[in-house]
C-alpha cells in the first residue's frame, strides 16, 4: 500500500452498471467481493467474502473495513491510504495481503481495488481478493518437503542421482561429498561416461538399459578409488518411466565387502602363514586338474613334511615352531611361478601345485630349489636352526587323474624321501603304487579282524642277566588275516594307528596278556612281569587309563607286574594328555619302559623329566654290539647313562652269545632275543625253560 499512482477517471461509473456487476460477483463464491462507501463502511458484502473472512452479509454490511478484516498493524496505512485516494485520487495499487478473518486468523489474499463515484456522488470503493491460503500451503509444504529431501540425504550414507535415460545426471545428492568421484559442481549436467572410470560406467549404462527394458528395481555393484581409498559401491537403480528418468542410489559397502572378505581369508587360507589352506589347496588342485584336461599339458603336486619338526616344537616351543613355518612358507613362494601355489596342509605339511608343464621332468628343477630353500639355516629370535625337509612328487595325469590319488601319490612318494634318509625328494613309482595298494588291503581287511578272531598274541621271554632267569615276557601281537595271511605288526600296527583301531586291538593285547601273565603264575608258581607295547594313539583314548585299572582288577594283576613299552614317538605328540596319562600310570604302580632307545632324538631329556623304570635298547644297536664299535659305544654309554638315572636296561634282539656276553660285561640287567626264544603262542610260553647253553657267561 505504499506505492501509489494517479488514478484515470473514476467517475465514470454509473449504478446501473454497479447493480449489474453485484449481481454477478453474488454468484462467485471463490472470489471476494467486498464494497465500501467513503466512510470506508461495508455496503456490499457477496459470498466469496463470506467464505473468505467468515462474516455473513449481514455482520459485515455497516463495519468499517479497518475494524472488520484489516489486523491492528496495518490499520493506519489502510485508513490513509484510502484517504489519498479519496482526496488526491492516489489509487492503491493491488498486491499480495494478510488480512483476518472473524476468527482472528491471518488469511493471504491477492487484493485489487477500484473506486467508484455514486449516484449520491459518493466516493465507493471495491476490493476483489482472491484467497492465496491454498497456493500457499502448497508453496510451504513444498519448501519443507525439500528441505526434508535434503536433510535426508545429508544424513544418509547413500549418494543418490536422479539421470536421464541416456545416462545425463539431473541431480546429485552426496552426504559425504568424498565419496563423490569428481567434486559436486562438476557432476550435474555431465553424462556418466564422461568421468566415471570407463568399467564402472559400462555397469551403468547396462543397467540403466535394462532397467528401461524390465522395469523394477536393479542392483550391482562397482568400486572407485577415491583420494579416501578404495571404496566399494552397490548401486540400487530403478527406472521412472513417467519422468523418463532413472534413479539411482549408491550404498558404501566397503566395511561389509571387507568382512566378508575377512570370512573368506579365515576360510581359506592359513591363519598363521597367510597362505592357501588346505581347503583352498585342494580347491586349486581340483581346478588345476580341469585346466590341464583341457590343455593336455602336465602338472606336479609336489608334497613338502619338514623333518623333525615335532623335535623344534618340543625342544624349543610352539612360539619358535610357528615362526619357523612362517618363514619356511615364505622361503618355497619365493622360489615358485606366480601362477603356482604354495599351501600349507597342516603342521608341518605344505604342498606345491605346479600346472602347465610339457614334461615331468620339467618339474625337477623347482623340485630342487624347494629342497634347496631350506639348505640357508633359519635365523629365530637369534638362534640358528638347521632344518631339511622331504618330498614327494606325483604327476598328471601319470601318477593319478584325480586330486585324491594325486595327493596319496605325492605323500607316498615323500614317504620314500623320509624313508631315504630325509632332505631329499622322490618321485612317485610304480612300485610305490604296489606298497600303496598294499596298505589299502591291509587297513580293508584290518576291519573286522578282531570280530573275527584273526589276531594273537604272542609272548617273548625276558632274561634277568644277573639271576641268569626268566623274569617277564613281553607281549607282541600276531595277525593272521584270512585273506592275506600272515601279516607283520610293523606293516600292519602302523595302519591301526592311523585308523584308530589300534585302540580297540590294544585293548585286546591287554587284556590277553594280563590272563596270559596270571596264568603263567599259577602254572609255576612264579611272579613275572608282562611288557605290553602302547601305540601313541592311545594316549589320546579318553578312558585309557580307566580301561587298565578295570582290566587290572578283573585278571586280579597287581600294577607292579605290568610294564608299558613306550617310544619316543609317544612323547611327541602333544603334552598336557601324555603327561597325564603317564603320571596317571606311575601312580597305578605300572612300571614304565622306554622302547628302541636310541633310534629317537632327546632321548635323555625325556628320560629325566618322566618317571621312566626301564630303558629298551634297540635291537639295531644290539646286533651290532660285537661288529661295530661305534654301536658298542653307544649301548655302553646307554648302559652307564641309564644307571646313573636308576634305570634298568633291557637289550632287545640278542641274537648270539657274543651278543649275550658283550651285554653281560657292559652291565646289561635284562636281555630279550632269538638267542632265548622267538615270541611264542601263550600255551607255549607255559612250558618255557632255559636251556643251559643259553646262558653261556650268564
Ligand atoms: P618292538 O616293540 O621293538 O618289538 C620287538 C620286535 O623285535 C618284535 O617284532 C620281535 O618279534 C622282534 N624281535 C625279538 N627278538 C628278536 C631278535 O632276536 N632278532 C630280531 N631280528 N627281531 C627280534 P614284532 O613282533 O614283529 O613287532 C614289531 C613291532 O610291532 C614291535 O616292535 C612293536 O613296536 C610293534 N608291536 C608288536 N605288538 C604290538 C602291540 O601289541 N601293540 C603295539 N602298540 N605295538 C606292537
Ligand atoms: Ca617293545
Ligand atoms: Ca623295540
Amino acid at each position: 500500500m505504499c506505492d501509489r499512482k494517479k488514478s484515470g477517471d473514476m467517475e465514470n461509473h454509473h449504478a446501473d452498471t454497479r447493480d449489474a456487476v453485484r449481481q454477478l460477483f453474488d454468484t462467485v463464491d471463490a472470489i471476494s467481493v467486498q464494497g465500501y462507501d467513503q466512510e470506508r463502511k461495508v455496503v456490499y458484502w457477496n459470498i466469496g467474502s463470506e467464505k473468505i473472512y467468515g462474516y455473513s452479509a449481514e455482520e459485515a454490511v455497516g463495519q468499517k473495513l479497518e475494524d472488520l478484516i484489516i489486523p491492528e498493524h496495518m490499520r493506519e496505512g489502510v485508513v490513509s491510504a484510502h484517504r489519498d485516494w479519496v482526496t488526491d485520487g492516489i489509487e492503491i495499487p493491488a498486491s499480495e495481503l494478510t488480512l483476518r478473518n472473524k476468527s482472528g486468523q491471518d488469511v493471504s489474499v491477492y487484493s485489487s481495488h477500484v473506486m467508484f463515484r455514486n449516484a449520491h456522488d459518493e466516493y465507493e470503493m471495491y476490493c476483489i481478493d482472491v484467497y492465496l491460503g491454498d497456493v500457499k500451503k502448497a508453496q510451504r509444504q513444498a519448501v519443507s518437503k525439500e528441505e526434508l529431501l535434503n536433510s535426508v540425504f545429508e544424513s544418509i550414507p547413500d549418494l543418490f542421482f536422479l539421470l536421464t535415460e541416456d545416462g545425463r545426471i539431473v541431480e546429485c545428492h552426496a552426504g559425504d561429498s568424498r565419496k563423490l568421484y569428481v567434486e559436486y559442481e562438476q557432476i550435474v549436467g555431465k553424462h556418466m561416461v564422461d568421468f566415471l572410470p570407463e568399467e564402472v560406467s559400462a555397469k551403468f549404462k547396462a543397467s540403466i538399459a535394462k532397467s528401461i527394458a524390465e522395469g523394477g528395481v536393479l542392483s550391482f555393484e562397482y568400486y572407485l578409488d577415491l583420494p579416501i581409498g578404495r571404496i566399494y559401491f552397490e548401486a540400487r537403480l530403478s527406472h521412472l518411466p513417467g519422468q523418463k528418468q532413472v534413479v539411482v542410489i549408491a550404498r558404501d559397502i566397503t566395511e561389509a565387502n571387507e568382512a566378508a572378505e575377512l570370512i573368506r581369508k579365515q576360510a581359506y587360507f592359513d591363519s598363521l602363514t597367510s597362505i592357501p589352506n588346505r581347503l583352498l589347496s585342494l580347491d586349486r588342485l581340483s581346478q588345476m586338474i580341469k585346466e590341464m584336461e583341457r590343455s593336455g599339458e602336465k602338472a606336479a603336486v609336489v608334497f613338502l613334511d619338514v623333518d623333525d619338526f615335532k623335535k623344534v616344537n618340543d625342544s624349543l616351543g610352539h612360539d619358535v615352531g610357528d615362526k619357523v613355518l612362517v618363514e619356511a612358507a615364505n622361503r618355497l613362494s619365493s622360489v615358485v611361478r606366480d601362477s603356482d601355489t604354495v599351501g600349507r596342509l597342516g603342521g608341518d605339511e605344505f604342498i606345491v601345485l605346479m600346472g602347465a608343464l610339457a614334461e615331468s621332468f620339467d618339474a625337477v628343477g623347482t623340485v630342487e630349489k624347494l629342497l634347496g630353500v631350506f639348505r640357508e639355516p633359519f635365523t629365530i629370535d637369534g638362534r640358528e636352526l638347521i632344518l631339511t625337509t622331504s618330498i614327494g612328487v606325483a604327476v598328471f595325469p601319470d601318477n593319478g587323474e584325480s586330486a585324491t590319488d594325486l595327493l596319496r601319490n605325492a605323500d607316498a612318494a615323500m614317504y620314500q624321501s623320509k624313508e631315504a634318509g630325509r632332505n631329499t625328494y622322490s618321485f612317485f613309482t610304480k612300485q610305490m603304487n604296489a606298497m600303496i595298494l598294499r596298505r589299502l588291503e591291509i587297513e580293508e581287511q584290518l576291519y573286522g579282524a578282531l570280530e573275527r578272531g584273526e589276531f594273537e598274541v604272542c609272548y617273548q621271554p625276558k632274561i634277568n642277566l644277573r639271576s641268569g632267569r626268566i623274569m617277564g615276557a613281553e607281549a607282541l601281537l600276531r595277525w593272521h588275516s584270512s585273506v592275506m595271511g600272515s601279516v607283520a605288526p610293523d606293516e600292519f600296527i602302523p595302519i591301526a594307528e592311523h585308523t584308530g583301531l589300534i585302540v580297540p586291538i590294544g585293548k585286546f593285547v591287554l587284556a590277553q596278556a594280563l590272563a596270559c601273565l596270571k596264568e603263567w603264575g599259577r602254572a609255576s608258581g612264579q611272579e613275572y612281569t608282562m611288557a605290553v607295547n602302547l601305540s601313541p594313539r592311545q594316549f589320546r583314548d579318553q578312558d585309557f587309563i580307566d580301561y587298565v585299572k578295570q582290566s587290572l582288577r578283573t585278571s586280579g594283576v597287581a600294577p607292579e607286574r605290568l610294564e608299558f613299552e613306550i617310544t619316543e614317538g609317544v612323547l611327541l605328540i602333544g603334552q598336557a594328555c601324555v603327561d597325564d596319562i603317564l603320571t596317571g600310570l606311575h601312580t597305578l604302580g605300572i612300571k614304565l619302559s622306554m622302547d628302541d632307545f636310541g633310534t629317537g632324538y632327546s632321548s635323555l631329556s625325556y628320560l629325566r623329566r618322566y618317571d621312566f623304570d626301564l630303558l629298551k635298547i634297540d635291537r639295531s644297536f644290539v646286533g651290532g654290539i660285537t661288529t661295530n664299535k661305534e654301536d658298542r659305544d653307544l649301548v655302553t654309554a646307554t648302559i652307564a647313562m641309564a644307571h646313573s638315572l636308576n634305570l634298568e636296561v633291557v637289550a632287545e634282539g640278542v641274537e648270539t652269545a657274543d651278543q649275550l656276553n658283550v651285554l653281560c660285561k657292559l652291565g646289561c640287567d635284562v636281555a630279550q632275543g632269538y638267542h632265548f626264544s622267538k615270541p611264542i603262542p601263550a600255551r607255549e610260553l607255559m612250558h618255557y625253560r632255559l636251556t643251559d647253553s643259553c646262558m653261556v657267561g650268564g
